[in-house]
């Protein structure tokens, strides 16, 4: 037994890239945007973006949990618990 499916409405959505009204259901295979040219302008727009947010990323706070985990500053003194 499967889930019925709501029946799929076409929704009007604002394109994201020219704010025109376009269909967001399956006869809209660029959704959300309205047209291909729309959708590659965004894609391109995205992966500039990423370019310049790649990048050798240096965690300082990964370097404290690393010295944090040390071995040797964790050897706790031998002295017996009292009890
Ligand atoms: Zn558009």
């Amino acid at each position: 037994m499967r889930k019925k499916k709501a029946p799929q409405k076409s929704r009007i959505w604002p394109c994201p890239k020219c704010r025109k009204s376009c269909r967001f259901d399956e006869s809209n295979p660029f959704r959300p945007f309205c047209s291909e040219r729309c959708k590659n302008f965004d894609t391109a727009n995205w992966a500039t973006e990423s370019y310049r947010i790649a990048g050798p990323a240096t965690d300082p706070q990964q370097d404290l949990e690393f010295a944090a985990k040390d071995p040797s500053a964790s050897g706790q003194d031998d002295s017996e618990p009292g009890s």
